[in-house]
């Protein structure tokens, strides 16, 4: 597939104009941020934005209504949030988020300031599609399934897989050579790229960048999972410490909760399934946090219904929102009309081959103006409801129109919003 438009994927210093105002996005390589800079994010949100931050499905962040995008960016740059003017929207990497911390075969957040700086150094690599992802898993299986473009995947302590268009590709790295491969296969990418944003895209793309890196792939070929579990509530950490996994509502944190997190002073880690986990507590410090925060709306519950919901932005966020899915999503929550996985046969395996598409969270509707093709089954339709009527047991996407913007991987039911009324989608069962 070659496009013959740009990728049109904001950035902090590119807004995107949806319906309810400019919307930034700020990219987080390997999802981390330091408190002082949540600090400053929240500030911003709530001074300069709508006094939310939302949590993106590449564990990126995005301000929405941003009202002066110059002191923005200023606030951004000098909080360490925007290194490069060049390549901000070129900084899509994402990492298993609790590597180095519990379990894991390596370290890979050790990988992730050399990729960044790597991919910053390199002027031609400003050129990359907004969005390309690079993805790093320590071997837990949790990254790589992702579908992104070029990565790496833990197969032993010092050993990576290199991982391309989603795919473990045979080529065994050291942890030495991780990142420079990675970069060169990132300009392998643009060598063969005639306008395309996925390396999935490119013909025979893979081999394609093998043959150019000049490596030799052997038989062994990793199979990578679907989505795990997300990591939510108490976590023990290999050194004793604790880590917090925590959600918000429809992956929005609002400023207030954000500054209560950042007075935590800790590392945090934002998840590619819009949630963060909060690094580096002693026990005494995260049962407070844990007190303090959930009557707030943090949510560390494994078992809330919150954590089967997403939902893309709807009105008034999109022009293209037939509703506003985000309330009737609230409003089923709230009801109990979203009844936990189990307690009806609805949600097979995930056999669809499903790849990630860029930052789609509350997503930003440019980001979408091709329907992903990968997701155009939608199975058995099971007909038409008004939005007090929807009943959906386990992991569902409310979306506004038919793109369906920010569905998350994995088996998924559809609830879209039609001219009349709800059409509920299961996944699809039974595929090879
Ligand atoms: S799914 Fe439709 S309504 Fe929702 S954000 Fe995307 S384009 Fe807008």
């Amino acid at each position: 597939m070659t496009r013959t438009n740009p990728d049109s994927c904001p950035g902090v210093l590119r807004l995107h104009q949806a319906a309810d105002g400019p919307l930034a996005r700020i990219r987080l390589p390997g999802g981390r941020l330091e408190p002082r800079q949540l600090q400053v994010m929240a500030e911003a949100s709530a001074e300069l934005g709508d006094g939310n931050i939302e949590l993106t499905s590449r564990g990126n962040v995005q301000l929405r209504q941003v009202r002066d995008a110059a002191a923005l960016s200023e606030r951004l740059a000098d909080a360490g949030l925007l290194p490069s003017d060049t390549h901000e929207r070129v900084r899509n990497i994402v990492a298993s988020p609790l590597s180095g911390r519990i379990g894991g075969l390596a370290d890979v957040h050790a990988l992730v300031p050399a990729l960044d700086t790597g991919l910053r150094a390199a002027p031609r690599l400003a050129e990359l599609p907004g969005r390309v992802l690079f993805t790093l898993d320590d071997g837990r299986n949790d990254i790589s399934g992702l579908g992104g473009d070029i990565g790496v995947h833990a197969t032993d302590a010092d050993e990576f897989a290199l991982v391309l268009a989603g795919r473990d590709c045979g080529i065994r790295v050291s942890t030495a050579d991780a990142v420079q491969v990675m970069l060169a296969a990132a300009h392998a990418f643009l060598d063969l790229s005639s306008g395309h944003w996925r390396l999935h895209e490119v013909d025979d793309g893979a081999r394609r960048v093998i043959d150019i890196l000049g490596l030799s792939p052997g038989t062994e070929r990793l199979e990578f999972g679907a989505a795990p579990d997300i990591p939510i509530g108490w976590l023990d950490q290999d050194n004793g410490l604790v880590s917090l996994g925590a959600a918000v509502r429809l992956g929005s944190l609002p400023a207030r909760i954000a500054e209560f997190i950042a007075a935590i002073e800790r590392p945090i880690f934002i998840t590619p399934w819009r949630s963060m986990v909060i690094t580096d507590l002693e026990e005494w410090p995260a049962e407070q946090v844990v007190r303090v925060l959930a009557p707030m709306g943090l949510i560390f519950d494994a078992n809330s219904p919150w954590l089967q919901v997403t939902a893309c932005a709807g009105r008034p966020g999109c022009a293209k929102a037939l509703t506003d899915v985000r309330a009737d999503a609230t409003a089923a929550v709230e009801s109990g009309r979203v009844l936990p996985p189990g307690n009806q046969p609805a949600a097979a395996s995930d056999t669809s081959g499903h790849t990630t598409e860029p930052d789609r969270a509350t997503a930003t509707p440019d980001s979408t103006a091709t329907a992903p093709s990968a997701i155009t089954d939608l199975g058995t339709t099971i007909g038409l409801r008004g939005a007090d009527d929807v009943t959906v047991t386990g992991r569902q996407h409310w979306s506004g129109c038919d793109r369906r913007c920010g569905r998350p991987r994995g088996p998924v039911t559809d609830i879209v919003a039609t001219q009349n009324g709800y059409r509920i989608a299961p996944p699809p069962t039974g595929r090879p």
